[in-house]
């Protein structure tokens, strides 16, 4: 089959084979791309209309006890300048987002352990109890599920955790040997089991990943069925042992956002930071390929450039209104308006 009749297959079966997926991968053109941003930016557009959720991230810690090899806050990484934010500066941060019209707020972090379990319940406790509208998102890594459980309890409505791969030889390239691709898909199973709005998502072009990687991938995805994927190109870091290794294809991480906008037509699919820094026009260009939502920056100034997980991250200087504002006239610009509702997954009601 042609690449045009596999995305065709794709968007009637809502699935293809692996050989299918690796031919896909490793022989389109730029026509195929295009072909597939119209096909999926035509079912976004008819699922969500011309709107884009935001979410407002707030970076609250570069600590990290894990030292993946791409990433910039890799414990390892003794050049990192740690910091961490405060219950009450947290707090702070999502004021100014509810301001600027933020209804969901998204908590990110290394896997720092200074903030016991029940430390991460008070903080979400207490965005709910002041935003009791908005949702709360958490992306804080690898946890029990018991934790999991009480984070839950305790408010938090969804949950990003990325598989970065599917294939458990490239999961071990890119990870030390404790960790495990088992412990984090156990993690994605128990999220979802428990009721979170649940994302996984990989990095495009992350060293040794092959066509037969996407795939493998794209076919979990297939099965697991997430409410979000997050998915950007591999940016080295210079501090770390992938500083050498070429970045992901640009081109290639926007027919991926397409692919998965085809096969998981209601997914909330962002265009990440990572894709706006690939390229200037990136996220604009991720709209126009599928994705349906975008993530600007919520972390104070003074902390933006130490939470680098990735050389040359954009955002970093600029405070939280100038972000929503640039990125307000960017997507009018090709069409777009914001939306400042909470953004679910469409079978998921406010809590
Ligand atoms: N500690 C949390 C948050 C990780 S940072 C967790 O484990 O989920 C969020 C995502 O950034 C990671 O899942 C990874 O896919 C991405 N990332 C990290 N380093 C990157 C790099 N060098 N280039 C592009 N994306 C990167």
């Amino acid at each position: 089959m042609n690449n045009h009749a596999l995305i065709d297959k794709l968007n009637t079966a809502k699935a293809l084979q692996k050989a299918e997926w690796v031919q896909l991968f490793s022989t389109f053109t730029e026509n195929d791309r295009l072909y597939a941003a119209g096909i999926a930016r035509n079912i976004a557009d008819n699922i969500f209309g011309k709107n884009i959720f935001i979410r407002g991230i707030v970076e609250f810690s570069n600590y990290c006890k894990n030292d993946c090899y791409y990433c910039g806050i890799r414990c390892s990484n003794k050049n990192a300048v740690r910091y961490r934010l405060s219950k009450e500066e947290i707090l702070a941060c999502c004021e100014e987002g509810a301001v600027l019209g933020f209804m969901t707020f998204v908590l990110q972090s290394g896997e720092d352990k200074a903030y016991s379990v029940a430390e991460l319940c008070d903080i979400v406790r207490a965005i709910k109890r002041r935003f009791p509208d908005h949702a709360v998102t958490l992306s804080v890594g690898e946890l029990e599920r018991a934790d999991y459980e009480a984070l839950y309890a305790a408010g938090a409505d969804r949950y990003l955790l990325r598989h970065e791969t599917a294939n458990e030889a490239h999961y071990a390239r890119l990870h030390p040997e404790k960790m495990t691709l088992k412990h984090r898909m156990q993690c994605l199973r128990d999220l979802k089991d428990i009721g979170f709005q649940t994302g996984c998502g990989m990095m495009i072009g992350s060293p040794y990943q092959t066509d037969a990687c996407l795939a493998e991938d794209m076919l979990f995805m297939k099965s697991f069925a997430p409410h979000m994927v997050g998915v950007g190109p591999f940016l080295p870091h210079t501090d770390t042992p992938f500083k050498n290794e070429p970045q992901g294809s640009y081109e290639k991480t926007l027919f991926v956002l397409s692919l998965i906008r085809i096969m998981l037509p209601h997914t909330l699919l962002p265009a990440t930071t990572a894709l706006g820094t690939i390229h200037p026009f990136g996220r604009e260009e991720g709209i126009k390929a599928g994705a349906n939502v975008v993530m600007p920056n919520l972390s104070p100034v003074a902390v933006r450039k130490k939470y680098m997980l990735y050389d040359n991250k954009i955002c970093t200087g600029d405070e939280s209104a100038q972000c929503v504002n640039c990125l307000q006239s960017r997507l009018a610009k090709i069409g777009y308006t914001i939306v400042k509702t909470r953004g679910d997954y469409l079978a998921h009601e406010a809590r």
